[in-house]
């Protein structure tokens, strides 16, 4: 008789740092033989993989697990508001088991205890490169977890702890899997890509019976032979960052820099207790395009942070001026639970916030607008995500999915999703492209 497969019904929130513990789950469940359910009632479990990183997020995970509790019935919990077991238990008492994040073996055992697995030795055959919840053709390669920093509006290291560097082979072997199986860009992320390999001293690893330093450097160049799209996310500011730039200079690695700034007055930069100033920022900034002058530089900043004054929010509109930025994230500051933030005096209104949030985003878009207006004209490579009966959806190098912005192509049978194309672009507004294919 043949076994029915139970099935594991997933919901994801949160960042690609929660979507690349969503699928080593999902490849672990493959490779135990459970089908993956469409839908609740299709079901026999559902795992809600959360987000805890603002109180928006946390309102958020806590609506879905109860509506998949409502839905289904059986609901086991992971991710980042997992790590606040009390928060969930005190909102959902019916969930099965809550794990923090990054925590496949948990969720794996309570999984195994509440859906035990059927065993179908036909439902072990994953592909290598595991299961991947993006399209075939971009993949999110995953370096590390937790963080050393302890920056004071954020609770990441108390949930995820600090510094674990995967081993640079493993890393590379994962790497080699996607492109073989049809990646053509790898977003590299982490919490802080530039601190790689500090927790294992740099250990040297091996790659193709090749010895490589476990840092951020070494595995750029590496990563830049594997002749794919190489992009890197979560870049702390540190001055070996100017080590990789010659690479993107070279075109071995995108010309893409993805930095948070976080703000610019020296003294609120010391109260989120983040190193660097804003003059050693601009003068790197300036550096980094003195060697790459096609580099796209995207940053975030925290607008409204405790005892911000309206001085120190003009510095910040000044540097975001005279830096001159790609792409910028702006978030009004949010008092996150059992952030070291919280207890500093002066805090900004909300009305203030989000009045300095407009004023600071109507800035960079005048800033996006401009730059993006010298692009018209030229030619540029894309890789397409989708096609439609109006064109397709692409991006250029300055684009990372999700995040930037779209260059849409007009309809053209050279253009087909998941390849690159090389257009000229007609036309831009302050986010996006409008090109056609050459
Ligand atoms: S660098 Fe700062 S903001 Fe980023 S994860 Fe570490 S503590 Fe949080």
């Amino acid at each position: 008789m043949q076994q029915v497969s139970p099935k594991v019904g997933f919901v994801l929130l949160g960042c690609p740092k929660a979507l690349v513990d969503s699928e080593r789950i999902l490849t672990q469940l493959r490779a135990e033989g459970y089908q993956i359910a469409p839908s609740y009632d299709d079901a026999d479990l559902v795992i809600v993989n959360t987000c805890g990183f603002i109180e928006e997020a946390v309102r958020e995970s806590l609506d879905a697990i109860g509506e998949a509790l409502a839905e289904n019935g059986k609901v086991i919990v992971t991710g980042c508001l997992g790590a606040k077991n009390n928060v969930v238990r005190k909102a959902h008492p019916r969930v099965l088991a809550v794990t923090g994040p990054h925590a496949t073996e948990e969720v794996m055992r309570a999984v195994h205890q509440h859906l035990p697995r059927s065993h179908d030795p036909f439902t072990s055959l994953i592909p290598p490169q595991g299961v991947k919840l993006t399209p075939r053709h971009y993949a999110y390669l995953k370096i590390a977890e937790g963080c050393n920093h302890r920056c004071t509006f954020c609770i990441i290291p108390s949930m995820r702890g600090d510094l674990v560097s995967r081993p640079i082979g493993a890393v590379m072997q994962e790497a080699e899997h996607l492109v073989k199986a049809g990646v053509k860009e790898l977003l590299v992320i982490s919490q802080d890509t530039s601190a790689y390999g500090v927790d294992l001293k740099y250990r040297t690893g091996f790659w193709r019976g090749r010895p490589l330093k476990t840092c951020m450097t070494e595995l750029a160049r590496a990563l830049g032979e594997l002749g794919v799209w190489v992009r890197l996310h979560y870049v702390y500011p540190y001055p070996h960052v100017d080590e990789v730039v010659p690479q993107m200079a070279g075109g071995k690695l995108l010309p893409y820099l993805d930095v948070p700034f976080q703000h610019a007055s020296q003294r609120i930069l010391k109260l989120m207790k983040r190193p660097a100033s804003a003059e050693d920022n601009l003068a790197r900034i300036r550096r980094w395009r003195e060697i790459c002058p096609d580099i796209t530089i995207r940053s975030t900043f925290i607008v409204g942070f405790p005892g911000e004054t309206e001085a120190e929010f003009e510095d910040l509109l000044a540097f975001l001026e005279e830096a001159d930025l790609d792409r910028v994230g702006c978030f009004a500051y949010s008092a996150v639970e059992g952030a070291a933030a919280n207890a500093l005096p002066a805090h900004v209104s909300e009305e203030v916030k989000q009045e300095r949030r407009a004023r600071f985003m109507r800035l960079q878009e005048k800033i996006s607008g401009r730059r993006l207006k010298r692009k018209i004209g030229k030619i540029l490579t894309v890789l397409v995500d989708e096609t439609g009966a109006d064109g397709a959806a692409a991006r250029s190098s300055s684009d990372a999915p999700g995040i930037d912005g779209t260059v849409h192509v007009a309809p053209s049978p050279k253009v087909k999703p998941g390849e690159f194309v090389t257009v000229r672009v007609k036309r831009a507004d302050a986010h996006d492209l409008w090109a056609e294919a050459v």
